[in-house]
């Protein structure tokens, strides 16, 4: 009788429990705005020729500014007065360090704040000895199969000339905002962005000006990005990590390599080296990278969205999954990448120094310090020397106001199908320089790609279809208008 109560009980709490959580998975909803498909029509001839001419500007940054050639520069600017009359007659144009670009599009609600779209309009240079393995050249802007051919068709003269190409547009249309717009492009942002978007920033917020969001490049919409999601998923950025540069060093006796010690420097480098990378910073689901399940949980199957809607039960499972692969890893934990180490010159004589340096990726919320006490912690070895330097993750944007709301809402309409999330950048971009200016910085480039696409970003053969860039001025047309009715 006993036996057969407990039984019971069990039952019951089983039974419970499906009730539960399934009830719980059965209740999450779509975080995605319904989309209202643009019915923006472009002259397509033009938009392509304009986009076609701006690649074949040489406006490539170097590590060495002295390199840069500022005749290209001076010429895409005047190339884009050329090309964007109305622009250059209707806003005010700033120039900050003589190529940072500023234009401003005033408003008839001065009591709104502004919004600003921003993009660069340098490009990263061809590697030398990879010139010929492009099957057209990288400055030529070529247009072929559907395609446009060149460096800066991704990264970034799109957002530079998709911007202007929808406000030329939304000119001709009569349109006038109701909030200010900036439009702000860099020039050095692959450098760093010191001189172009930190500079910019600089001077916008001494006048106090203060934005409802910035909008960067970044994320993009790309096809089997989330397993168990169908449709195309939109990243886009609402924090990047931070980047920091750990060195270990020891400084001892060397010797001579018939007799060593039974700990010689290399020896304890690299045992420093292995212990953190066994150890690991922790893996928490947690930040953009729980936001990203967040927002497309409700779009997978059944099972996902079990998982997902009970996320406190499952956490310690999901962490281990997205653990296993690196890309995965990153969105969930400070990552460790060894990339030098040096120590000895000679095959039989101990090295008396020995030193390794450690590139991280940081976590928003794990600060260098912290960085710094792990792997003193984790080493555990006094005699090694730690240093650390570089910078922390950017502050994190909302995606529950219309700010976020009002990014998804412009890739919906031109892109019907696409799940729009929020995720963390795991490079740098010059966005992170407008937090100052503004609590929301988003970055995300409206195109549709693939990884391959992403690896010519900086690689060979960079380009893109026409559609994509079509799709692009359309974004930022909509995103003008989606946010004047806000
Ligand atoms: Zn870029």
């Amino acid at each position: 009788m006993k036996k057969k109560k407990f039984l019971l009980i069990v039952l019951s709490l089983l039974v419970l429990f499906a009730g539960f959580t399934l009830t719980k998975s059965f209740l999450v909803s779509s975080k995605q705005p319904a989309p209202v498909p643009t019915s923006v029509v472009i002259n397509e001839e033009k938009a392509i020729q304009n986009f076609s001419k701006a690649l074949t500007y040489k406006t490539i940054s170097f590590q060495e500014r002295e390199k840069f050639d500022l005749k290209e520069f001076d010429k895409f600017i005047a190339f884009l007065k050329d090309s964007y009359p109305n622009v250059h007659e209707k806003l005010d144009l700033e120039m900050v360090n003589d190529y940072g670009l500023v234009f401003k599009w005033i408003g008839s609600q001065s009591n709104k704040k502004p919004i600003g779209l921003t993009s660069h309009y340098d490009v990263v240079p061809v590697l030398s000895g990879t010139e010929s393995n492009w099957e057209n050249d990288p400055f030529s802007g070529a247009i072929k199969d559907g395609f446009i051919w060149g460096r800066g068709t991704l990264d970034d003269k799109i957002g530079v000339i998709g911007i202007l190409e929808a406000a030329e547009y939304l000119l001709t249309e009569g349109f006038t905002p109701s909030r200010d717009i900036y439009f702000m492009f860099g020039f050095d942002e692959e450098i760093g962005g010191d001189l172009g978007a930190k500079a910019i920033a600089e001077k916008l917020k001494q006048r106090g000006i203060q934005f409802d969001f910035v909008l960067d490049e970044g994320g993009a919409i790309v096809e089997n990005m989330v397993p168990g999601v169908e449709q195309p998923v939109g990243v886009v950025g609402i924090s990047e990590k931070g980047s920091a540069t750990a060195t270990l060093s020891i400084i001892g006796s060397g010797g001579h390599s018939s007799q060593p010690k039974d700990r010689t420097n290399i020896g304890r480098i690299a045992s420093a080296i292995s212990k953190l990378e066994e150890t690991q910073f922790d893996g928490k689901l947690r930040g953009p990278g729980n936001d990203l399940f967040e927002f497309v949980a409700p779009e997978m199957n059944f099972g996902m969205k079990y998982v997902f809607a009970n996320k406190l039960l499952f956490k310690p499972i999901i962490e281990q999954i997205l653990l296993k692969e690196p890309a995965t890893a990153a969105l969930i934990r400070t990552t460790i990448a060894p990339t030098i180490f040096q120590a000895g010159e000679q095959y039989n004589a101990l090295p008396e120094e020995a030193s390794a340096i450690i590139n991280l990726r940081l976590m928003p919320g794990d600060s260098l310090e912290d960085v710094k006490e792990f792997i003193v912690n984790t080493i555990d070895d006094g005699e090694i020397t730690v240093t650390v330097t570089g910078t922390e993750a950017s502050s994190i944007s909302s995606t529950e106001g219309p700010q976020f709301e009002a990014i998804q809402q412009a890739a919906r309409n031109v892109y019907n199908d696409s799940i729009i999330a929020p995720y963390l950048m795991f490079a740098g971009s010059d966005a992170k320089h407008y937090d100052s200016i503004s609590d929301n910085t988003y970055r995300f480039l409206p195109v549709q790609i693939s990884s391959d696409d992403l690896n010519r970003m900086h690689g060979t053969n960079e380009h893109i279809s026409i559609k994509n860039y079509i799709n692009a001025i359309k974004f930022y047309i909509e995103i003008m208008k989606v946010t004047n009715q806000q």
